[in-house]
């Protein structure tokens, strides 16, 4: 039997800038904005482009695998996944319309530190939470076999 999920009783807190950011989730979508005027990709979720402040923006899908960028282990006994470490990850996802990367924040399970090199390709899942809503996480690739 599987120990319960360290994230099961999180619940999504949103607003209505970000609320298509999880409803893709939801629907196993990870999504991001893309500039009407400068055409970039931005994240996290926000009403104005972070490259040029334009207002227009257009929602993108992302390929559910990226690149690790950057790793750190957590150490807090005081949140929700109390008693266990666990590691936030940073992975960069290609804008398939040929412009710069864009970065996305999330845990990432089933890997340990050491495991965890930078440049390793990564998998994005989602993780059902309450209210029908869904986590993005990342996973090492070649743990999934792929
Ligand atoms: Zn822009």
């Amino acid at each position: 039997m599987s120990a319960p999920s360290p994230t099961a009783d999180l619940v999504v807190a949103f607003d209505s800038d970000s609320a298509f950011y999880w409803d893709g989730a939801a629907d196993g979508r990870l999504l991001a904005q893309r500039c009407a005027v400068c055409e970039r990709l931005w994240h996290p979720p926000g009403p104005v482009c972070p490259h040029c402040q334009a207002l227009d923006w257009s929602i993108a899908d992302l390929p559910l695998s990226g690149e690790l960028y950057s790793v750190a282990e957590i150490h807090e006994p005081g949140s929700p996944i109390q008693g266990t470490n666990y590691l936030v990850a940073l992975a960069e996802f290609t804008d398939q319309h040929g412009g710069p990367p864009v970065r996305i924040a999330a845990n990432l399970r089933g890997a340990s530190l050491a495991e965890a090199t930078i440049g390793a390709a990564v998998t994005v899942h989602f993780e059902a939470l309450a209210g029908g809503r869904a986590l993005p996480q990342f996973q090492l690739a070649a743990e999934r076999g792929q």
